[in-house]
């Protein structure tokens, strides 16, 4: 059973970051929480905060620290977060890690656990840059990893294959080269607070998954902080 202990996962674009949060999540039975649900559920909903966020996410754009912030307190307080949580994309910045840290105190959370799965950029551009996907079905293939059995054709249905826009590799390198800049300043701060965990996530999924399910069962063995 889980402490309330809130989990984040960092992870550039290419690290199975969002497929391993969701696996993480499910395995320790704590809510998975990304920003972008949050806010959809909020304005689904109809929640006072929704009705102010509503507006500004359909104008396109960007919502305040402050009303993430408040958005995350209320999302703490809801029942299915009072065994932990898993923050998915979230915090991005060293404002929002600090808010956040105050935020889990407040709440008689532990100190979060952060994994920071970390891949080499090499691997990262392969992985991003051979992506491919269907067409028809949504299937996604890669080009150096996973091909098709005939070049540009889906096997399942004959779907034209198309590579995204931002998986070109300059755009990919622009990418990673931004969510290193974003980053760096929020792994130096978990680090020194001694709560970050790097993962190498150059490794298959399944491999990754167990050395993640290893520190949350350790995380879990803990009362308190740590
Ligand atoms: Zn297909």
């Amino acid at each position: 059973m889980a402490i309330n202990r809130a989990f984040i996962f960092l992870g550039p674009p290419g690290a199975g970051k969002g497929t391993q949060a969701k696996r993480i999540a499910k395995l320790s039975g704590v809510p998975h929480l990304s920003t972008g649900d949050m806010m959809r559920d909020a304005v689904s909903r109809g929640t006072d905060l929704g009705k102010v966020v509503g507006p500004i996410m359909q104008r396109g754009e960007l919502v305040s620290d402050e009303l993430v912030m408040k958005m995350i307190e209320e999302r703490l307080a809801q029942p299915d977060c009072a065994a932990g949580c898993l923050f998915d994309g979230f915090p991005r910045t060293l404002p929002q890690a600090e808010g956040l840290d105050r935020i889990l105190d407040s709440k008689g959370f532990g100190k979060p656990v952060v994994v920071d799965l970390s891949v080499g950029e090499e691997k990262l551009l392969r992985r991003l840059t051979g992506r491919r996907t269907c067409s028809v079905g949504g299937e996604i293939y890669n080009v150096y990893d996973a091909p098709p059995k005939v070049d540009g054709i889906c096997d399942n249905d004959g779907g034209k294959l198309v590579q995204r826009a931002d998986d070109t590799a300059e755009v990919v390198r622009q990418r990673l080269a931004a969510y290193d800049r974003a980053t760096k300043p929020l792994t130096e701060y978990y680090r020194r607070q001694g709560v970050l965990h790097v993962v190498d996530a150059s490794a298959s999924m399944d491999e990754v998954s167990r050395a993640l399910g290893e520190i949350v069962k350790r995380a879990e063995g803990r009362n308190g902080h740590l």
